[in-house]
């Protein structure tokens, strides 16, 4: 296809998704016919409703007084200064409530049902962040909350379900199958079709079938239009490059999509894991092949029928074995660059951050804070930014027994 620069992206919100969900050949809508009325109710509410001044307004608030928007930029001097003299910016979404970006859009959602009149958020959940995220957004709005989760992760994640329970949510036990994330989707799906008429059924990315990955997208705006104005603000320039960590893909898009029409770099960093064997990581991008899987056309890691393939990261937000649409198609045009790092290469970025900057980040987006102290070590010159996606609190426990306090890492220091 035809590469793109930046100076192509003028009308790019206007022309993408199309009116039937795509980004050029990626995304579209592959429901079973039972599901399709429920999809256009959300697709027709979703277009009037998020217009309106009245919801534009209330979401607004909600950010400010509830989420703690907007969250702030901070310059990582001693790290920067450690490397050379490349600049590292941080976007702070790890001090958004809640400690991750999931609630930019997990509100958006809430607001929409609420609106819709509907009584029930539906979800489903792998490590649990996004069923806190969710149970958080229907406490506030006083609805109803229904998780599915694999029984396998119902074990493995104690604290994120007493969480979700706390906050009122059902957590739904997923018995069949590996008992994981996979059919933890098709179990909300299920729910989801026998109760559409009072219930609203919320995807944890920028994932699944149309409107999804351009609902989420425009609900994690946010984070890259704040961090834009914020940056020029501070130091009266564009960054030469911005960066975030892609699992599904929400808190990038969110943070690349108001960079597009700008004269910025564009990283996208996905997960190396334990290196390039089948089942040892979650790089899409770098390995995929292009694909259907949730309602949703894209690259995919799988196998030659069809099926995903195992896919493995240290960090469990990012081990989903498909990418949202928006980045498949931009990754084509050319605009956005897509690298991996290793679980090596994300433990050192953690360890440094604790020490240098007093910053605890979520194993997720030490991804992306990685590859920017690639970028900076090679650069040498000009500016990063680095979207932060979440806080490190819920890794804690995982990352003290597998490595300790980090000395490995923080040899050169
Ligand atoms: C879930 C999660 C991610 C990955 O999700 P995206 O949709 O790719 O943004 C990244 N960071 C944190 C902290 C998460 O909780």
């Amino acid at each position: 296809m035809k590469k793109m620069t930046y100076r192509d992206f003028d009308s790019y919100l206007k022309q993408y998704p199309s009116a039937d969900g795509r980004f050029g050949e990626f995304g579209g809508q592959y429901l079973p016919p039972e599901l399709m009325p429920a999809f256009k109710e959300i697709d027709d509410a979703y277009e009037t409703i998020c217009h309106s001044a009245q919801f534009i307004s209330e979401l607004r608030r909600i950010r400010r007084e509830f989420q703690g928007r907007p969250t702030p930029v901070y310059h990582c001097e001693r790290l920067s200064n450690k490397l050379g003299k490349c600049q590292i910016y941080l976007k702070r979404e790890d001090l958004n409530h809640t400690g991750a970006h999931k609630l930019n859009h997990c509100m958006g959602e809430g607001l929409l049902a609420k609106y819709m009149g509907k009584k029930k958020l539906i979800a489903e959940t792998g490590a649990g962040q996004h069923g806190v995220a969710i149970a958080t957004a229907a406490a506030y709005f006083g609805m109803e909350c229904d998780v599915y989760m694999g029984e396998v992760d119902i074990a493995k994640q104690a604290p994120n379900v007493t969480r979700m329970k706390l906050l009122g949510a059902n957590v739904i036990p997923v018995t069949h199958g590996l008992k994981t994330l996979k059919e933890a989707v098709d179990a909300a799906f299920e729910g989801y079709m026998k109760e559409y008429k009072d219930a609203i059924y919320c995807i944890g990315s920028a994932v699944g079938p149309h409107p999804f990955p351009k609902m989420v997208r425009d609900f994690q705006m946010i984070v890259g239009q704040e961090a834009r104005e914020q940056f020029v603000e501070m130091t009266g320039i564009l960054p030469d490059a911005v960066t975030a960590c892609v699992g599904g893909g929400s808190n990038s898009i969110g943070t690349f999509v108001p960079f597009l029409d700008a004269p910025v770099e564009i990283y996208g960093v996905e997960p190396l894991g334990r290196g390039s064997g089948i089942g040892d990581h979650a790089a899409t991008m770098a390995y995929g092949t292009k694909g259907i899987l949730h309602g949703f056309e894209s690259y995919l890691l799988q196998d030659e029928k069809g099926e995903p393939l195992p896919v493995y990261s240290i960090a469990s937000g990012l081990d989903y074995p498909a990418t949202g649409p928006e980045h498949a198609f931009l990754r084509d045009a050319g605009r956005i660059n897509y690298v991996t790092v290793s679980d090596e290469e994300a433990m050192e970025a953690f360890y440094l951050l604790c020490r240098l900057e007093g910053i605890i980040p979520a194993v997720e987006s030490s991804h992306a804070l990685a590859y920017a102290m690639r970028y900076a070590k090679e650069h040498n010159t000009g500016s990063i930014l680095v979207t932060l996606s979440g806080r490190g609190d819920k890794d804690l426990d995982f990352v003290v027994e597998k490595y300790g306090l980090g000395e490995q890492f923080l040899k050169n220091l």
